[in-house]
């Protein structure tokens, strides 16, 4: 279901133009003034070509903090040679539209030269969290995430910074950057933001093809049917996680990178769920066509 952002138009504060910053320096400028005055900072990280799933995080930004920042930062270091980079939708001017019709304050859009510098040579790697799922699918998109976040964190000097749990590895190593760094600053996670059809928003959903969407779905659907079964206690993670994989694959999707229970903390692995269990994800990750779609659910 597409949920309506938590305050949506409501948190609409003010009816003032986005500060656009493109330089770190007119960023530190503008949150200084804030700063001056008092005020409560947020900051939304994304890629740009946004949708209702980023719009509901800037909600959340501004219900809880008097600014909100949201940057927008197609991150090249954390695509892959090969990677979708180059073709990564890139939609500026109906982004600033809908940042300006929810009420963001600044908007943060620096050019690769600006974070990355000749002469840049700082990686910020995770150990732990990073060694599964995403971590082994895609060498190096964690450090990539995690070297750009700790800048945008530094730069922006926020108070809470708000990542959805649609990328909830991401999330779980964020979290852990900023704390092993003595960041000050809150990780806030949000609710994965879904279509009616269960798909959860992505901004990759435009590379699906028509008959591509229309089955999309049953990544989410598979795992709904897995997490059944699992939270049922007929105890099997390992028969329901393959099953749903020959589901996918018997559906056209292929290869599938992994479908798997883990911890929701830690990411250990989880083999069996007994009424003792801690919190616990099905975690899947699946191409369909040319498109990568990942998905999470609680156990
Ligand atoms: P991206 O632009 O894909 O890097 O995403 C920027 C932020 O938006 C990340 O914190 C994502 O987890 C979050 N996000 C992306 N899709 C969704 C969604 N469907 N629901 C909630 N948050 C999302």
């Amino acid at each position: 279901m597409i949920k309506t952002p938590a305050s949506g138009a409501a948190s609409r504060s003010h009816d003032a133009e986005p500060v656009v910053a493109r330089t770190v320096t007119e960023l530190r400028t503008t949150v200084a003034g804030w700063r001056r005055e008092g005020l409560t900072v947020g900051l939304v990280p994304t890629m740009g070509a946004l949708h209702a799933g980023h719009l509901s995080l800037v909600a959340e930004s501004l219900a809880t903090c008097d600014r909100t920042i949201v940057s927008i930062f197609v991150n090249p270091k954390q695509f892959a040679p090969g990677e979708d980079l180059d073709s990564y939708p890139r939609t500026w001017d109906s982004d600033l539209a809908a940042l300006r019709e929810a009420g963001a304050h600044a908007v943060f859009a620096p050019l690769p030269a600006e974070m990355y510098p000749a002469g840049h040579a700082t990686t910020v790697s995770v150990s732990g969290l990073t060694d599964c799922l995403d971590g082994i699918a895609r060498p190096g998109f964690f450090d990539g995430v995690a070297t750009v976040v700790a800048k945008l964190f530094l730069q922006a000097g926020a108070d809470r910074a708000f990542f959805g749990e649609k990328d909830y590895q991401q999330l779980l190593v964020v979290r852990r950057m900023a704390a092993d760094l003595d960041i000050p600053i809150a990780v806030i996670g949000c609710p994965t933001v879904r279509e009616a059809d269960g798909l959860a928003l992505s901004s990759r959903n435009a590379y699906l093809s028509a008959p591509e969407r229309a089955k999309a779905p049953r990544l989410h659907a598979e795992m709904q049917t897995a997490a059944r079964r699992i939270r049922s206690g007929d105890g099997d993670v390992s028969a329901a996680c393959a099953d749903a994989v020959a589901a996918l694959q018997a559906d056209g999707f292929g290869p599938i990178d992994y479908i798997e229970l883990r911890d929701a903390e830690t990411l250990a692995e989880v083999t069996a769920m007994g009424a003792e269990a801690r919190p616990a994800r099905l975690f899947a990750a699946a191409r369909l066509g040319e498109t990568r779609l990942i998905d999470n659910i609680p156990v």
